[in-house]
């Protein structure tokens, strides 16, 4: 039987340095890649592939593994979303690790939107040169000051991470098998998606293996309730809301590829509950019709909103005009629970997560053991702050910029920056406040292993490959309180390793899912 295993290999034939399970030198480290076995021996036969291709595209499109066409929007048109054939290899001792860490990292978020000090003290430089992010401040502090007219808050969260071979005294994680830890990406706190994708790319694969006649292989692969667990903390903060005849709003981009996603989770909600509504509008929308009643209910073309989930309104394109403006403060304002609230929203910026990685800083929100187990999912995190500790990050990046990533307060993709880029834009900026937009990161460098990527209309491609594993959250409470606090499933997205980001709406990275292996 063919399970997937970890192995190091020296890049540089330098063997006498590395044993393959753990690094001896420093100038070893930098020169190992780590290879993951895939699940079954590769490459399959032409003939094999021929068979089962078909038979995949079809089961992927037939479970809503889709997205609209970007090229030439049809709204009565679906393409198959882009997948890979087969599920990637995953040690199992760091998904179970990041799987109980969950509900430590929902409660950090949660009291961090809910700590106005530490906000504050995180961000005050940040939104004076970053305009969104400023933006976003200044809706919050209006609200604040107000009074919040919903004490609760409903965090559907996404904890991304990657496995890497960590530096020596980093954590002790990588000194056992598998040699690799999870180290976290970011944590998305505002339109975490792939909720629906997630799960069905799983069974693409469950399908596959066993059109591969490899049923043995099935208990490899993890369960996953993203869908189901996402809707129902939606569905518990539209009962906390207490009033049987409101609606949940979807906040919408103008135009949705991701449609699949988002459907499906309108399509779940109606299931646990049938009297339930699900309203969808775009910004633009909400400012034309959205009212507040004096009791700050928020009522959209007649409907009272309940629970507000927001997949729009994280980058600045959202926002057309001040008219969406507007509409976020209106949201903001009103007495409707929000996903994310405005303080939560504004927890997950990237700003905050660099200060959330300082010594000591965790154990402000988590008991001192929780907070270890935390901190072990870290990566070096780096302040560009005018002053000398920005300056020593400065330097080291522009000395070594292929160890690091440069990161603007932006989500959704596409946005960061990589190798010589790093060098250009530092030098650009480093004499001015501008710099104190953007934090710098650690390059994560995850194992590769080999996989068929499948994308419409081109043929299938063995590929070397990485993936990022996205852990699904859900917390609901108040300042004081949180009343729900849950693991909600998982999503793997996988790229080629030749590419530093891969969205799979940007076409370059795919669905993916977990094959568990001891
Ligand atoms: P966004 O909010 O745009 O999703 P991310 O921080 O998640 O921003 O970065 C986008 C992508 O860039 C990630 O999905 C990952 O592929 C890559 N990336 C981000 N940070 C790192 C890192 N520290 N090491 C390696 N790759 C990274
Ligand atoms: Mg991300």
């Amino acid at each position: 039987m063919s399970t997937a295993t970890i192995m190091s290999v020296c890049n540089n034939d330098c063997s006498d340095c590395c044993d393959g399970t753990s690094d001896k030198s420093e100038n070893c480290r930098k020169i190992t890649t780590t290879v993951l076995e895939p699940c079954v021996p590769l490459p399959l036969s032409d003939e094999v592939l021929d068979d089962i291709l078909p038979k995949a595209k079809d089961y992927a499109l037939l479970h809503g593994a889709g997205m609209r066409y970007k090229a030439s929007y049809d709204q009565d048109t679906l393409q198959m979303a882009p997948f890979f054939l087969l599920p990637s290899a995953f040690p199992r001792r760091e998904f179970e690790r990041v799987v109980k860490l969950q509900p430590l990292i929902n409660v950090l978020m949660h009291k961090i939107a809910h700590n106005h000090e530490f906000l504050e003290n995180c961000l005050k430089k940040t939104v004076k040169v970053d305009d969104f992010t400023g933006r976003l401040w200044k809706i919050y502090t209006t609200v604040r000051e107000e009074g919040m007219a919903q004490e609760l808050s409903l965090g559907l969260v996404r904890s991304d991470v990657m496995l890497t071979k960590c530096h020596a005294g980093c954590c002790k994680l990588c000194e056992t098998p598998p040699y690799v830890s999870c180290h976290q990406v970011e944590v998305n706190t505002i339109a975490s998606g792939f909720g629906h994708m997630g799960p069905i790319s799983g069974s693409i694969n469950r399908y596959v293996l066993g059109e591969l006649r490899r049923p043995d292989l099935l208990p490899h692969l993890p369960e996953n309730n993203a869908l189901s667990g996402l809707c129902s903390g939606m569905v518990l903060a539209w009962e906390a809301y207490k009033c049987p005849k409101s609606v949940i709003l979807f906040v919408i981009e103008d135009v949705t590829y991701n449609i699949c996603d988002q459907r499906f989770h309108e399509f779940e909600i109606r299931r646990q509950r049938p009297e339930l509504h699900v309203i969808r509008r775009n910004l633009t929308q909400i400012s034309q019709t959205g009212q507040l009643t004096d009791d700050k209910r928020l009522i959209i073309d007649g409907d009272e909103v309940a629970v507000v989930y927001f997949r729009a309104g994280y980058e600045p394109g959202h926002y057309h005009s001040e008219a969406e403006w507007e509409a976020r403060l209106t949201i903001e304002r009103s007495r409707a629970i929000k996903s994310p609230s405005i303080q939560c929203h504004l927890a997950g910026t990237k700003k905050v997560q660099q200060e959330i990685a300082r010594p000591g800083i965790l154990k402000k929100f988590l008991p001192d053991s929780e907070a270890e187990l935390v901190s072990n999912l870290f990566t070096g995190l780096y302040t560009l702050d005018l002053g000398a500790e920005g300056d020593a990050a400065i330097r080291m990046a522009t000395e070594d910029p292929e160890r690091f990533v440069l990161k603007p307060q932006r989500e959704g993709g596409g946005n960061n920056f990589y190798g010589d880029e790093i060098r250009t834009v530092l030098e650009k900026m480093k004499d001015s406040s501008e710099r104190e937009a953007y934090i710098l990161m650690d390059r994560i460098r995850p194992p590769v292993q080999h996989n068929y990527l499948v994308r419409p209309h081109e043929s299938v491609k063995l590929v070397e490959v990485v993936s990022e594993l996205g852990i699904f959250g859900v917390v609901l409470g108040t300042d004081k309180e949180i009343t729900i606090n849950t693991y909600s499933g998982h999503m793997l997205r996988t790229k080629p390793s030749s590419v530093n980001e891969g969205g799979v709406a940007a076409g370059l990275g795919a669905l993916d899912s977990v094959f568990l292996f001891d």
